[in-house]
């Protein structure tokens, strides 16, 4: 890494926030991925923008991090810095029926907080296991909820580091996607209308969706949850199961056996294991029933 880059960055960031050479597989929920030249955790919005600015200036490649919960990480690892938005930037405000809360907060702690202030609205994301900016970029969603549903606004630093906040429509949130994400923009904090609920009813609920959740997904291994998006008309994992893939597998990545729609490591999987499965199951679906899977989780770095 450039050390002119490094003394500039720890002028903005302790320097025990920033690490060189940091292995990805250590922050992606795949477990996956070789070194990020630069990782930085900024603490204050003041710092992602003077980070932002900086890399701007010394041309230098950064990506925004949440929880890896969505993220294949290349072997070979990143070559720029890494931006990461999680366990900093993580404050959570309830008022009335509106929660804001910074991107860097777990999406399933804004759900317990709801919960707790009986607030009705957020239950779909009791088990994801994502950042609120995350979720955001990826308009999240799970037994028929989504991120769409409760955003009432979201406040972003623009690549070139200007503050914008976006309202709802703004957004343009669809099917895993939002102009957060298409535009590279910065989500810093989010507004979410809620409705008063008892909060025992709510706690059951998520108790219902979190049993469901155990019992279908593959949960005690390392994956990044559903592989591909949903095709308009099927569902992935039934389409590769009827394709014969359950349980198929490239090295140490597979088609999990309980749920076919997740692919996971069994342990040593390579990134290079899962994009060979992924291309395996992709040609295989196609040919069997006609239909291009679209991958869900994003890919980064050099492979
Ligand atoms: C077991 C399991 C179950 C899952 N179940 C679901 C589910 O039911 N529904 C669902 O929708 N998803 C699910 N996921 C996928 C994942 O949790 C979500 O997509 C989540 O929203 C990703 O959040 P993250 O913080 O981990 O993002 P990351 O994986 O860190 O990043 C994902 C994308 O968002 C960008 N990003 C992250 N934070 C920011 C930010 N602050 N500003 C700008 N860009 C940012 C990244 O650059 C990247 O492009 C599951 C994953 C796992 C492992």
């Amino acid at each position: 890494m450039d050390r002119k880059f490094l003394d500039r960055v720890t002028e903005i960031i302790d320097k025990e926030r920033v690490f060189t050479d940091e292995p990805m597989s250590r922050h992606t929920t795949f477990r996956i991925g070789g070194p990020a030249d630069c990782f930085v955790c900024p603490e204050t919005v003041d710092e992602v923008q003077k980070v932002v600015r900086l890399c701007n200036e010394m041309d230098m490649p950064f990506y925004l991090l949440g929880n890896g919960s969505n993220l294949l990480v290349g072997d070979k690892g990143f070559r720029g810095v890494i931006v990461r938005l999680y366990k900093q930037m993580d404050k959570i405000e309830v008022s009335g029926t509106k929660i804001r809360a910074q991107a860097g907060a777990l999406l399933v702690k804004v759900a317990s907080e709801a919960c707790r202030n009986g607030l009705t609205g957020l239950e779909f994301a009791g088990g994801i296991p994502g950042t609120l900016g995350g979720a955001v970029v990826m308009n999240a969603g799970a037994y028929g909820g989504e991120m769409k549903n409760v955003l009432e606004e979201v406040t972003v630093l623009t690549r070139e580091g200007e503050l914008l906040t976006l309202s709802k429509e703004e957004l343009e949130l669809g099917y895993r996607t939002s102009i957060v994400g298409r535009r590279g923009y910065i989500a810093l904090e989010a507004v979410l209308q809620l409705e008063k609920k008892d909060a025992k009813e709510i706690r059951e609920y998520m108790n219902e969706l979190r049993e469901k959740r155990t019992t279908k997904q593959p949960l005690e291994y390392a994956s990044a949850g559903s592989t591909f998006k949903r095709p308009e008309g099927h569902f992935a994992g039934q389409l590769i199961e009827q394709a014969g893939l359950r349980g198929f597998r490239v090295g140490d990545a597979q088609v999990s056996e309980k749920h076919c729609g997740f692919l996971i490591n069994r342990g040593n999987a390579t990134a290079e294991d899962v994009v060979e499965l992924m291309r395996e199951v992709t040609v295989k679906v196609e040919e069997k029933f006609g239909v291009t899977l679209e991958p869900e989780v994003k890919k980064l770095g050099e492979f």
